[in-house]
């Protein structure tokens, strides 16, 4: 079987629940905490995905306690830190899969399309979105509002994949034993649905 399928497929059944209006709320029980303290965790998958309060990981994927190594940021974007958690994760677990989710209607992708870089320690996040809204900008100058927004959301988690692969010697060395999956994603916050962008 190819790599990670297995886990991909759990994750599709998961949100397919989830914007179904059906999630099942699997692994939160009181048992199943007592286990992972004891036995320790074995999470099948790491995330990289946004803060946004509307797209917590594991109610978006119908998954609980132990199952989802997740990161998350503003605009799912990567530094050295968020580099090392994944690393760490997939390397400590042995995880076979890593997503790198967007999302719609993301305010960091917003400020990013706008150029805003507002003031503070905010401005780090949106310095890593402008060079991407930027480049989608030039790719398709008839783009506006949502839809470029949209774009550059998609642009954004595949330049990370990209680069994540790049920079990470671990992660390369896994992906060329057959060791580890790396794909983009995008949630649409309204249907709840996650499409994968291979
Ligand atoms: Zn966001």
């Amino acid at each position: 079987m190819p790599i990670a399928d297995k886990e991909l497929k759990r994750l599709t059944e998961g949100n397919e629940r989830f914007a179904e209006g059906k999630s099942e709320h699997p692994n939160l029980g009181e048992e199943l905490r007592h286990e992972t303290f004891h036995s320790g965790q074995e999470p099948f998958v790491a995330i990289l995905s946004c803060a946004d309060s509307r797209a917590p990981v594991e109610l978006v994927f119908d998954q609980g306690i132990g199952d989802v190594f997740s990161v998350r940021n503003a605009g799912n974007i990567y530094d050295d830190i968020e580099l090392g958690s994944l690393e760490l994760g997939v390397y400590k677990f042995n995880i076979p899969l890593l997503i790198v989710m967007g999302h719609t209607d993301c305010g960091a992708i917003k400020l990013g399309v706008q150029g805003d870089r507002l003031h503070g320690y905010m401005t780090k996040v949106i310095d890593h979105i402008i060079p991407v809204a930027e480049a989608v900008k030039r790719r398709h100058p008839d783009l506006s509002g949502e839809a470029l927004e949209t774009e550059v959301t998609k642009s954004n988690a595949l330049r990370v994949v990209e680069e994540i692969i790049e920079h990470s010697e671990v992660f390369r060395k896994k992906i060329i034993d057959g060791e580890l999956k790396i794909i983009a994603a995008m949630h649409d916050l309204k249907s709840g649905k996650v499409s994968w962008l291979v």
